[in-house]
């Protein structure tokens, strides 16, 4: 369903849209007709989620989880305050006292690789 731009809409499509979203108190304003949300084609929610991938960026992964206010990825935040940067994708942060919830920033410490830190484990646990 898509609508030419510039079309005004009809006073039957304005019907429509309000008897869609009447009885769904979540809704609090109509999404518009030519928002892809509104009804998602497989094409369009390829589109959506490519472009979600784009929005996130080369810092995207790491920052869209902080925000998730995943507590299990909060040494990552914390880790990436400690090197100035972001963390990379496939970087690990390992807890140098083995204590997970110690996140002091001198019990963090970030390998390149799940396989360096298993490796770091193997040599030294
Ligand atoms: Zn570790």
């Amino acid at each position: 369903m898509s609508w030419p731009k510039g079309k005004p809409r009809s006073a039957e499509t304005r019907a429509k849209i309000s008897a869609t979203t009447k009885g769904r108190p979540g809704i609090s304003r109509p999404i518009s007709d030519d928002h892809p949300c509104r009804n998602p084609s497989a094409e369009t929610k390829t589109k959506m989620s490519e472009s979600a991938k784009k929005r996130q960026g080369p810092r995207g992964p790491a920052q869209s989880r902080w925000k998730g206010g995943n507590n299990s990825r909060w040494y990552r935040f914390l880790a990436a305050l400690k090197l100035h940067r972001p963390l990379k994708e496939g970087e690990i942060v390992h807890h140098i006292d083995g204590d997970r919830t110690n996140n002091s920033p001198d019990n963090l410490q970030v390998f390149d690789s799940q396989g360096d830190h298993l490796r770091h484990h193997k040599d030294f646990a």
